[in-house]
């Protein structure tokens, strides 16, 4: 079944779709794979950040049926009840201001979005992101998407008056600095460099951060890059987004990885996780700036739809209910523990970062260059023992790892233990 249903996929599901693994997926519970071929496989990736509560999550697939024998679709031609309460419920989880939302299918489109919303609310056009950063592939999100080049071949031209800063990725400093002897100079080159000769910051209508780097390189910026990032948006009148679409939703152990820094981004862009799998995203803001966003400025025929806000209703409770954001850093914790004692062990682990359940480990090689065919080799021999773990990064060496919030510690130290033999074994 698996190898005809795989050949009946490649004659008709065009190769731009990339699949990560050759597994047939038959059936999912909680952080475990059911494949056609009978093998139970352990998902560390979440399919993409996405099944935080855990695969099939029995409340929200209870939520999700129960609201399609009532209402499935809406259109916007009628307000309907799972829409309101989640609008509501969101603005009590996310990041103090955000008390207004615009719902849509995925996260490219929360971007797109969030683009609108500031341009429209600051009659400014200019947009700076930064390298590494990834925010979708529709159009005007791929102008913002540099992690990298092969995304956006082909493509060009892109949108016009986007600007790529330096993410500060402090393990292979942009700037060519040490650790110790930086100032965030990240910062001060978009403050003192590109804002002075590329683009002034009165045309600047939203500068956008991943507040967690993911696709990238599982990333955690300093703080204080993002501090005085920050205050800089304030003082200049140019919007901070905070893309929010992998890191949010728990993922870091807060219900946003902007809490860790304390920051209050004046739109979010939130998707994956929000609704444990059914499509639904949302761009979320002040009513101060939303009221500037007027009626018809934006729109969509799906977004927002009964059922994935039913399910997103319900993805708030769990969290909420079975305490996942204290379990995401406990275990987060607990793994980045058991990791840093491996890197102990095997230098090809070159660093061991992240929050919460959002873990990246780079490998290197001896002269301390990124490693990917070695992480390859590493990932094909945990997939082989039943474990699926997927890369970042430019070069592909970074493994990240974003189980399920619901993973107990016994499967996190099962997929460490792999993880470790087939890194031994790779050495
Ligand atoms: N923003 C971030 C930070 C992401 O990680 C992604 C997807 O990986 C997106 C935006 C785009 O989301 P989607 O694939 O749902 O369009």
């Amino acid at each position: 079944m698996k190898n005809t249903l795989i050949k009946t996929a490649k004659k008709h599901l065009t190769p731009a779709l990339v699949f990560h693994t050759d597994i047939v997926a038959k059936g999912a519970r909680g952080v475990y794979i059911e494949g056609a071929d009978n093998r139970r496989y352990m998902d560390f990736s979440s399919g993409l950040a996405v099944a935080n509560t855990g695969h099939c999550n029995r409340q929200v697939v209870r939520a999700a049926a129960a609201q399609m024998k009532k209402l499935m679709h809406s259109g916007g031609i009628f307000y309907h009840e799972p829409i309101v309460r989640l609008a509501k419920r969101l603005s009590g989880i996310t990041p103090k201001g955000i008390d207004m939302f615009f719902f849509s299918n995925s996260g490219a489109e929360a971007v797109e979005g969030a683009i609108k919303l500031a341009r429209h609310a600051t009659g400014r056009q200019g947009i700076i992101a930064f390298t590494g950063g990834f925010h979708g592939r529709t159009l005007g999100a791929l102008s913002l998407t540099a992690s990298a080049a092969r995304y956006r071949s082909l493509y060009h031209p892109l949108l016009p008056s986007v600007f790529h800063a330096p993410y500060p990725y402090c393990y292979r400093c942009p700037m060519g600095k040490q650790r110790s002897s930086c100032q965030t100079d990240c910062f001060e080159y978009l403050k003192t460099r590109m804002l002075r000769h590329i683009i002034s910051p009165g045309e600047v209508a939203a500068i956008i951060i991943e507040p967690v780097l993911g696709e990238g390189g599982y990333v955690v910026p300093p703080a204080e890059f993002l501090i005085r990032l920050r205050e800089l948006c304030a003082k200049e009148g140019m919007l901070f987004i905070a893309d929010e679409v992998q890191s949010g939703f728990g993922r870091t152990g807060k219900w946003f990885a902007s809490e860790h820094f304390n920051l209050a981004p004046d739109i979010i862009a939130v998707a994956k996780g929000i609704a444990s799998g059914l499509p639904l995203s949302a761009v979320g803001s002040s009513s101060k700036i939303m009221s500037k966003w007027p009626a018809g400025a934006h729109g969509t025929t799906f977004g927002g739809n009964p059922v994935s806000c039913a399910a997103a209703g319900a993805t708030i409770e769990v969290i909420e209910k079975k305490k996942l954001l204290k379990n995401a850093s406990m275990l987060g914790a607990y793994a980045m523990g058991r990791l840093k004692a491996m890197q102990e062990r095997y230098p090809v682990m070159g660093d061991v970062r992240g929050l919460g359940l959002m873990i990246g480990i780079e490998f290197i090689d001896a002269q301390g260059a990124p490693a990917g065919g070695l992480l390859k080799k590493i990932l094909d021999a945990c997939l082989k023992r039943g474990l699926i773990i997927i890369e970042c990064g430019i070069d592909k060496n970074i493994a990240r790892l974003m189980p399920p919030l619901t993973t107990e510690k016994k499967d996190m130290d099962k997929a460490l233990n792999i993880l470790e033999e087939a890194v031994k074994n790779a050495v």
